[in-house]
This record gives C-alpha cells, structure tokens and sequence, in this order.
C-alpha cells in the first residue's frame, strides 16, 4: 500500500512461477514463455483506495503462430483497466454525466470516454436492422450553431429508437444511413415510410435513397418554420417602429406552453391592440393549432387549404411579412407530406422527443464534447445496445 500518494494505492503484484506453460492466444497450445513484460491496470478501488494491478505478462513462443503475447482474463486487449473497472464507469455513465463519472472514479474524462466509446461501438456492431420498415431523422447542432449532426431512428420503437448518428447535415447522411442499414441486415426496399423534415436537400436523398418510402413532415417542422417566420417579422419591424419591451419572448412562448411573465403577458396585448405586423404573423402562427386539431384526414386537408387561403389574405404583399409568405410557400409545397400525418400510423410526436434527447445529450457529454462524444452519448441515451457487458 503505498500511502505516500492521495489516494492511497494498493498495488498488487502478479508473477508466475518459474518454467510455467501458457497457451498461445491464436490455438491454445501449452507453450514456453518467450519472454516478459509488465503490464497495468486500474482495478476497483480496495475501500477508499485506489488499486492496481501490475503483470509480468508472457509471450509464448508456439511452433505454429510464432511468438504472441498472452491474453489476460481480467483485461481487453489495450486497456489500461481491468474489466470490472469498465463495467462499473460505464454503469455509472448510463445515469449521470461523463464528467461526473470521470471525477468520482478517479481519471481523466478523456481516458473515460474512451471506455465509452469502446462499448458503444461494439454494441453497434451487433445493431439489427432487419426489421426496420418506419424511420424518421432529424439533425441537430452538438454546440450552438455549427458541427452537425444527422440522427435517425426506427419510428415503429417506443423506447430507445435512434439506430444511426452520423456527422454533418443534409443528402450525404441519408446516403450514409441507407449503407449502415445494409450492413447491419436492412433494406432499403423494406422501408415504406419516412418521417423528415421540408428541406430539399433530405427531400431529394429520401426519393432516391427509399424509393418505395411515403415521405411525411413532421408538424413540429410546420411549427418550427413559423416560428422563426414571427421572429424574422419581429425583427424587421422593430427596425421601424418602437416595440413594446419583450415582445420576442411573448411570441415565442406564448401558446407553446411556455408561461408568460407580467411583462411578456402585457406586451402581447399591447401587440394585439397595435396595429402591429408582428402580431399578425404571430396570429397566423397561432391558426396552426386550429389545423392540427383536425380529427380526421378530410377536415385536416380542408382545413389547412382554407388556413392558407385566410393567412395568404391576411398578409397582402408588403415586404415586412415576407418570411410569413414563404413559410407559407412552403407548406402549400409539401402539403400533402404534411397531410399525411393524418394517415400516417406511426406517432408524429417522435421528431419532436428527439429534440428532448439532444438536449439530455448535450448534458450528459458536457467538458469534452466534441461531434464524436456527442454522438456516443446519443448512442448511450437512446439506441437499442442492450446488455454492454455481456462478456462478464
Ligand atoms: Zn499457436
């Protein structure tokens, strides 16, 4: 026990005896030890001590695969920990954050999630796809505004659905997406539906990588355009009159079930009264709801022609209601992919969890995230892997 270091250290020291055999890790063969050398490992702690365990590990010398160091039953191959050691980090990084983990365990965040990401890859490698027939994907940022990332999951799951993350955004992932499904006994020709959003670039992939696929937007993407729509009226308004004080909060939380403050409140209904344009894109916005409501595919088709007809009036030509128009432009465009919502059988409320997930990812992979750490940890939270350790 060394007591010099905090904390403390056990070390403990495995030798073999002298002239022992070893089986050659390629046929099992007993051979002689070729010759030694001295491993680590990072063990579980003894009480509230650290502990290692140190090995003179043999290579043996077999007379058909030549000289080969031996493989040890508490390690994999390369790590610097034992596997209880990884077991127990990577239970612990399944609840709290990586950073957390790395700091209550004892190494760096670093060293923990390459851990981490050891298993999760491996676990991915066993993905089976051969079911899929519903995917829906959506991309994300993994810090605010730039390194993209594409993830997609399997819409027919309730819990754990994302199959595939991959880097960057647009046509390229959905290309991506279709050779990992293959790999992993898929098939394109099996999927029927698609779940996406109104981008042209994942609209043009989805035709060609699922030919066979229904294409269905996601309302949360109607209501998402919208949105920014009101915020870019807001905007160019505020250029040229005097907003009542936030306005920009009392839009975009009012009726999505954020609480208004006092003074969020009090603005909307200065907006309201105004002669305000921003409350006219913001009450075009709000019809939205109206539409959703619909309770079958025949009122929702009649009442999203008459919400376009009604906001297309409303609006007339002048330039500040511009992003309104083309919000609107783009739903009379994908109409009937967004109408399909309403005979789709697949739950519509799913892109919109994704969005939850991403946040609880970005979270869990807090102090070193990067694009890579930040897809592990959407692996981690909400792909399929099942048991991690099956090997123990
Ligand atoms: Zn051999």
């Amino acid at each position: 026990m060394d007591t010099s270091k905090r904390p403390h250290v056990l070390e403990i020291l495995l030798e073999t005896e002298r002239g022992a055999a070893f089986p050659c890790p390629e046929c099992g063969r007993h051979c002689k030890a070729h010759d030694f050398k001295d491993f680590t490992w990072r063990h579980l702690n003894f009480f509230q001590h650290h502990c290692l365990i140190t090995a003179r590990v043999p290579r043996t010398d077999c007379r058909e695969h030549g000289v080969k160091r031996v493989r040890v039953p508490w390690a994999r191959d390369g790590s610097g920990f034992t596997l209880l050691f990884e077991q127990a980090a990577m239970t612990l990084v399944r609840e709290i954050p990586v950073l957390a983990v790395a700091r209550f365990i004892g190494i760096t965040d670093k060293r923990l999630w390459r851990i981490v990401e050891h298993y999760v890859a491996k676990a991915l490698r066993d993905l089976d796809l051969s079911a899929l027939t519903a995917l829906a994907f959506d991309e994300t940022a993994s810090k605010r505004g730039h390194n993209y990332v594409t993830v997609f999951i399997d819409a027919d799951r309730k819990s754990e659905p994302v199959v595939f993350a991959t880097p960057g955004k647009g046509k390229a992932t959905v290309t991506e997406f279709k050779t990992f499904l293959k790999a992993h006994g898929g098939q394109s020709s099996r999927v029927t539906e698609v779940v996406c959003d109104m981008s042209p670039a994942f609209l043009a992939a989805v035709g060609k990588a699922f030919p066979d696929a229904t294409v269905t937007v996601d309302w949360f993407h109607v209501v998402q355009l919208f949105t920014k729509a009101v915020d870019d009226v807001r905007k160019a308004e505020r250029r040229l009159v005097r907003m009542p004080a936030a306005t920009r909060w009392a839009v975009l939380k009012a009726g999505d079930g954020g609480r208004l403050t006092e003074k969020q409140a009090a603005a909307l209904a200065e907006l309201e009264t105004g002669d305000f344009l921003t409350a006219k894109a913001w009450r075009i916005k709000e019809k939205l709801r109206w539409v959703r409501r619909a309770e079958t595919p025949h009122a929702a088709s009649w009442r999203l022609s008459h919400f376009l007809r009604h906001a297309h009036q409303q609006i007339g030509h002048g330039p500040l209601l511009e992003a309104v128009a083309k919000a609107l432009e783009t739903v009379e465009k994908h109409a009937e992919r967004i109408l399909q919502r309403w005979t789709s059988t697949h739950s519509n409320a799913r892109i919109e969890a994704l969005n939850g997930l991403f946040q609880a990812a970005r979270a869990r992979a807090r102090g070193y995230r990067n694009t890579a750490t930040f897809i592990t940890m959407i692996y981690l939270i909400a792909a399929p892997l099942g048991n991690l350790f099956n090997s123990i």
